[in-house]
């Protein structure tokens, strides 16, 4: 099952791809992590990628693209994939309907993790964060059972440097202006689903399963 999330930053696109990796077996494929692990490891990926991140805008297309056509060859993806945060822009979206086509591999669905704006906000900035096994929690919608400590592992928890109530009025602005063309770009392959991210995280799952399952 190949299927891309799309939603605004902090609609809880991590957080559901979380739970579906489990229940359907495939991978992973963040281009967030994936910046964020080259910034770890200190990287030229890494080097070029940290001022756009941190300045909350969007890392240069053709580095992107790259990035995930590298990974998209990998061979767990043949089975199934879950694409978070990928393609950001038209012309990633582009891209991806090639590669996909290269690869002979087909989206099941977009889902897109709708949640307004006025929430967004709350939800970034209180977002924690497992420095060793990623698991992402919230203050005060999601909180870890001892603060600052991580359920699953007992990792240290962090808040993301982007998850500031400034960068993430960029980020959303980024959105509307280069992300939202996409709703337009998939509704027109009729893989377009919207699905109701208000919700508690629970709810919004089950909504994805049912999606998916139909
Ligand atoms: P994204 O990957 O879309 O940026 P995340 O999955 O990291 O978003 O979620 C952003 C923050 O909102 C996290 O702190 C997460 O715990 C919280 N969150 C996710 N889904 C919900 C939800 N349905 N209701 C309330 N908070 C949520
Ligand atoms: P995320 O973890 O999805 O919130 O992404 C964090 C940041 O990584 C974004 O604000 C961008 O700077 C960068 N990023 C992630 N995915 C992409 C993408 N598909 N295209 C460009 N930049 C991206």
């Amino acid at each position: 099952m190949h299927i891309l999330l799309m939603g605004p930053p902090g609609a809880g696109k991590g957080t559901q791809a979380a739970n579906l990796v489990k229940e359907f077996t495939i991978s992973h494929i963040s281009t967030g992590d994936m910046f964020r692990a080259a910034i770890k490891a200190g990287t030229e990926l890494g080097k070029q990628a940290k001022a756009c991140i941190d300045a909350g805008n969007l890392v240069p297309d053709e580095i992107t693209i790259g990035i995930v056509r590298e990974r998209l060859s990998q061979d767990d993806c043949k089975k199934g994939f879950i694409l978070d945060g990928f393609p950001r822009t038209v012309e990633q979206a582009d891209a991806l309907t090639e590669i996909l086509s290269d690869l002979g591999l087909k989206l099941k669905s977009v889902l897109d993790v709708n949640v307004p704006s006025a929430d967004l906000v709350e939800r970034a900035v209180g977002r924690r964060i497992c420095k060793s096994c990623g698991a992402t929690y919230h203050i005060k919608f999601n909180p870890s059972k001892v603060e600052g400590v991580c359920d699953e592992c007992g990792g240290e928890l962090f808040q993301r440097p982007d998850d500031t109530e400034e960068t993430m009025k960029n980020r959303l602005s980024v959105y509307d202006a280069q992300t939202k063309p996409l709703i337009d770009y998939y509704t027109k392959a009729g893989l377009y689903v919207e699905v109701d991210g208000r919700q508690e995280i629970g709810k919004v799952f089950a909504d994805i399963v049912d999606i998916l399952k139909d």
